[in-house]
């Protein structure tokens, strides 16, 4: 058996489709999962169960593995430079993913490669949020409130960040002890997201720039491409990305979040390096998908076309909803839309949390838009007919 393994690490539904992606090229799947039940774990055939932060475990799993990559971005930097020090390559790598790890670093990092940001500062208490304000107020009064603080590292969905509006609300983000980063709050008219793969040779791939629309911190809809995006900003956006991934020495999928102005710029709000729900559009809507050309760029092969098969394609998540069973609503959605995709993570269905997406594609985007809105609504139990 010559086809290598790829030992992916936490076992999530980016890790589920990852696998997915790779069952066509005979590519071999080793997953480290915290449970049997996770996403993943219940698809991939070779399951380590054990804890990502123990570099033992780390080490053991990582024998056999022709290489290692991510379905999320926790494991500490020291294990992964032990496992690349053991011979083992770590795609993305340390030095890259730590970018993705820590926003501190990310923001200092970006701002020397002179990519642009909101105006941001590490802070260390309220008066220091305070501080911060008043140099973005230039010192007229209330300040640059509202502010938006982040936990540097550990946050997702929206948790770990803070919008407050005075000094006064800037108590909690300080009490887990972990630094904090301030950032002006952005006045955008909405979120972007340009997302490329790129492999150990440097080759490089760029998707259309898509629309991510977010309800209550969580991404609810993704439109690709971008409705209406000026042309020479999706270049632009593009063109930033690939730049962003080249100094950072990034290998994979990497998504790059962005703020577009009222003014016609974009200011890069964060860094994910590994397929990410902006990017699940291209299952159904790329004639290669984010998860199959994350697969050859950590094996170093040639990257696929990162171009639409449809004038339009449209994400939505499918969250939890008061109903345990959505295997019920398939009937109506399939027999309503025949070309409704459905991708199921085989979560516990909760309320609020992602268990799934669908894509839809075709060439009026306000119908693509409402089947996709309908079928993800109908899931969760939103729609009833
Ligand atoms: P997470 O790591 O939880 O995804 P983000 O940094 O992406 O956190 O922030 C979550 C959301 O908060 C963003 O999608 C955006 O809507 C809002 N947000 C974050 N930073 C800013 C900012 N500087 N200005 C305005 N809104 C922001």
């Amino acid at each position: 058996m010559t086809f290598p393994v790829v030992g992916m690490v936490g076992g999530g539904q980016l890790a589920r489709m990852t696998h997915e992606a790779g069952i066509p090229l005979g590519i071999r799947f080793k997953l480290l999962s915290d449970t049997p039940q996770d996403s993943a774990a219940q698809v991939v055939g070779d399951v380590v169960i054990g804890d990502y932060r123990d570099l033992d475990t780390l080490r053991e799993f990582a024998r056999g593995c022709d290489v290692i990559t991510f379905d999320h971005e926790h494991v500490p930097t020291e294990h992964l430079r032990a496992l690349e020090a053991d011979g083992i390559p770590v795609r993305p790598g340390p030095d890259a993913l730590v970018h993705a790890q820590d926003k501190g670093v990310m923001r200092a990092r970006l701002e020397a490669i002179g990519a642009p940001c909101p105006r941001h500062r590490l802070v260390s208490d309220p008066a220091d949020v305070e501080r911060f304000a008043a140099e973005l107020g230039g010192g007229q009064a209330p300040g640059g409130f509202p502010v938006v603080l982040k936990t540097v590292r550990g946050g997702y969905d929206g948790k770990g960040v803070w919008v407050v509006r005075s000094s006064k609300e800037a108590a909690e983000p300080f009490r887990a002890g972990v630094p904090v980063l301030a950032e002006e709050k952005v006045d955008f008219v909405r979120e972007l997201a340009a997302n490329i793969v790129r492999s150990p040779h440097g080759q490089a791939v760029a998707y259309p720039v898509v629309e991510s629309v977010q309800v209550d911190g969580v991404c609810d809809t993704v439109i690709a491409p971008a409705p209406d995006l000026d042309e020479e900003l999706a270049g632009q956006a593009q063109q930033l990305a690939l730049r962003i991934a080249r100094e950072l020495g990034v290998v994979g999928h990497l998504a790059v979040e962005l703020f577009e102005t009222a003014d016609g710029r974009i200011l890069v709000n964060e860094l994910a390096m590994r397929p990410h729900n902006s990017g699940h559009w291209t299952q159904d809507g790329a004639i290669t998908s984010q998860f199959a050309n994350h697969v050859r760029a950590v094996l170093d092969l040639p990257l696929g076309d990162p171009r639409p098969r449809a004038r339009w394609t449209v994400m939505a998540n499918v969250l939890g909803g008061d109903y345990p069973d959505m295997y019920h609503a398939y009937l109506h959605c399939m027999a309503r839309d025949p070309q409704l995709k459905i991708h199921m993570y085989g979560k516990d269905v909760k309320p609020g949390r992602k268990v799934g997406h669908v894509n839809t594609y075709g060439d009026d985007l306000a119908d693509v838009r409402e089947r996709a809105a309908h079928a993800a609504g109908y899931l969760r139990g939103t729609i009833t007919e």
